[in-house]
Formats: C-alpha cells, structure tokens, sequence
C-alpha cells in the first residue's frame, strides 16, 4: 500500500475501532516491529506494546492514547511507524495505545473511571500504568514522547522537561513550516493545572517549561510525563489541536515526533551511550481468541 492509500485508511476507520488498530500494529511485525500485548495485572485485557531497533541503541519512548477522547494521538503513532518514519540510528519503545477501553468509549477515563495519566505514582496505580511501569524497570531513555490532543486549542502546542530545552523552538519552527497553526499560551490558557499553580510553569508561544520538582509536588497521582522524568534524560508531552480537522491533528503529531527525535539524534548520535547491562525486552502474552 502506498503512502496515502495508508493514511486514507487511517482517516476512513472509525477512530474508536481498537480491533483494527491491534490488527494494523500486528501487521507491522512483518516489517521487524516486535509488536506484543502486555498483560495488564489484575485486569482483563491488555495493552500493546512495540519495540524497534536494537534496544542497546540510545532509545526512544514513545507513547499515545492515554486519554481515549484524544485519537488523533493513537492513529498518528501508527501513521509515524507504518510510513517508516522513525530514524533507524535509535531504537524505540512504543505503547500505541495505553488506554484501549478508553479509546473504545471515546473517554478520558478507562473502563473503571479512572484517569491512567494520574496514575504513575507509587508503580502504577492503575493495571495500564502499572504494566507500563513495570515493563520501564531498569530500563533509560534519551527522550520520552507522550502524545496527546488538546480539544480547546486552535493550534498545536507541547510541554518540555529536562534535556537542552531546544527541542521544542525546533517543533514549533517545524510546525511553522510546514503551515499547521500554533497555539499562542497566554495566562488565561487552561492547561488544567490546579489554581493558584501559575509560578509552576513558564510559557512560550506553543511551549510549556514546567518546573519540574515544584510540580511533581502538585499531582497526588503522577501522569506519565512526569514519572517519565526519572527514566528518561528528555520528556515531552506534544498536544494536537483538537479543534482542527482529523488529518491535521495527525500532521501535527507527525512533524512534532520527526523533529523531536531528530533533536535526540543531535545529542546521541548513533552508538552512544550504549546500554552496557543487558536490556531487559518486554515480557509478551499472547492472546489467540
Ligand atoms: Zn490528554
């Protein structure tokens, strides 16, 4: 299938349709991506899981679909592998889809009502982040990804922790580029943090610098990004603008995750810092219904 055929595809599946998701991420093994799905323990079912490259390469993780009502998010990550688009210098830990009952109900919240990217204190509060967590033990990363959409917002916009802090200008100049909008953060921008919690971040034109031990302080139940920070050296969380269409919520995705993994490849290129202990791989279980 050719490159558009694909992403007519994408547009044309009903964005809540996780067998085909499953069905298109399995697909993808034929082409090297080890792709599994993780058990969630004391819960029954479980989510996908996906690994490129060779895991001793500085690795990348990425994740999506945390939020169900986010799609663009989880289709724009198939999109990204299915079209090659992640540079093969690094390898990469992908979870397509960390909230399948979510995406299924078109909800924010999973199956049991609870909001998973809260959820990443104390090893995972939630089947879906506990699995996440304990697949992540003893394992680093160069930069971790977490795609969401925002579905007040005009145009696209990120948050950025750790690493060199240049990786989000470049997305924002790469989304410029390429035309797709971005937001402009003015204190009157609600990005959901508590009240009274302004001197947590600092804002830029598409970017939000958090601080981050001030925050981490703030959340009784730790979203991804946040926990992410201990074992990744670089965590972005990259918002589409969900009041665009469906298509460009996905080039936003799109641009943003090419750019951000470029920027890691600045500062690790190929080979370095290997991974000297042995990299533990994801435990699988496979389900043949
Ligand atoms: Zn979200």
């Amino acid at each position: 299938m050719d490159r558009d055929a694909r992403l007519d595809g994408i547009s044309a599946t009903p964005w809540n349709d996780y067998a085909q998701l499953q069905r298109r991420w399995k697909a993808l093994r034929s082409y090297g991506v080890a792709v599994r799905e993780v058990a969630c323990v004391g819960a029954p079912r479980t989510i996908l899981a996906a690994e490129i490259g060779d895991q001793h390469l500085p690795c990348v993780a990425i994740a999506a679909g945390v939020h169900g009502d986010e799609p663009a998010a989880t289709w724009a990550l198939l999109s990204i592998v299915e079209d090659g688009l992640l540079d093969p210098r690094l390898s990469y830990r992908l979870w397509p889809c960390t909230n399948p009952t979510g995406l299924v109900a078109g909800t924010r919240v999973n199956v049991d009502g609870n909001d998973i990217n809260r959820s990443f204190s104390r090893g995972g509060t939630t089947p879906e982040s506990r699995a996440i967590v304990t697949a992540n033990r003893d394992r680093r990363f160069v930069l971790s990804l977490d795609l969401h959409e925002d579905p007040e917002a005009g145009g696209f916009y990120c948050y950025e922790r750790g690493g060199h802090h240049e990786t989000g200008p470049r997305i924002i100049a790469a989304l410029d580029d390429a035309g797709l909008p971005v937001q402009d953060l003015r204190e009157d921008f609600d990005l959901g943090y508590p009240a009274g919690s302004e001197h947590l971040r600092r804002l830029e034109r598409g970017r939000v610098i958090p601080d981050h031990d001030a925050e981490a302080k703030v959340f009784s139940g730790l979203p991804y990004s946040v926990y992410m920070r201990r074992p990744a050296q670089h965590v972005m969380t990259l918002e589409s603008a969900g009041a665009n269409q469906f298509e460009r919520r996905l080039a936003m995705h799109r641009v943003a995750v090419v750019t951000a993994v470029a920027g890691a490849l600045k500062v690790f290129p190929r080979g370095e810092p290997k991974q000297r202990k042995r990299v533990p791989r994801l435990k699988s279980l496979e389900h043949h219904a």
